[in-house]
């Protein structure tokens, strides 16, 4: 059974990027080989910072083993932003995009509102327009609910 991964993955004479940083034997069993080529050794190592070598171990050994792969690529995804955003994380990337989102799908609503608009022969006055000015960067919380996150997010100079 075993096996099956040393044929399916890059597994060959030097060890994987997990036993190479921990400095330990890399034997042919070993939970992290398929999945921490020699080749991203930042991969691992960002891992083990933010999560811990054994607890993605015990995390790997919870999985099912068609599961494991997407498991250490999100845990590597994690790591990275955690890694870049200390206090948010990929957190605070899934908020930016949810912002983005409840935009798009206001200018969506606003621009389908419209297009009923043409098709009734109405033309469109200004007050309408006015109503979409309102598209501030703080009141996207009103209506989703979602966690209002600083809008310094989104670029990289901090303050
Ligand atoms: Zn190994």
């Amino acid at each position: 059974m075993i096996r099956r991964y040393m044929a399916s993955s890059s597994y060959s004479n030097s060890p994987c990027a997990a036993c190479k940083f921990l400095r330990r034997k890399c034997l042919p069993d070993c939970i992290f080989a398929p999945y921490f080529p020699p080749e991203e050794p930042q991969k691992f190592s960002n891992v083990h910072k933010i999560f811990g070598a054994s607890n993605v171990s015990k995390l790997l050994n919870e999985v099912l083993p068609h599961q494991r792969e997407d498991a250490v690529n999100s845990l590597a995804y994690e790591a990275e932003a955690r890694m870049k955003d200390p206090v948010y994380g990929c957190v605070g990337a899934i908020s930016v995009l949810q912002r983005q989102v409840i935009r798009l799908q206001r200018e969506l609503d606003a621009t389908n509102a419209d297009l009923m608009r043409y098709a009734c022969n109405e033309m469109p006055s200004t007050s309408q327009y006015g109503r979409r000015t309102g598209q501030g960067e703080g009141s996207v919380d009103q209506n989703s609910g979602y966690y209002n996150f600083p809008s310094h997010w989104n670029n990289d100079n901090h303050e």
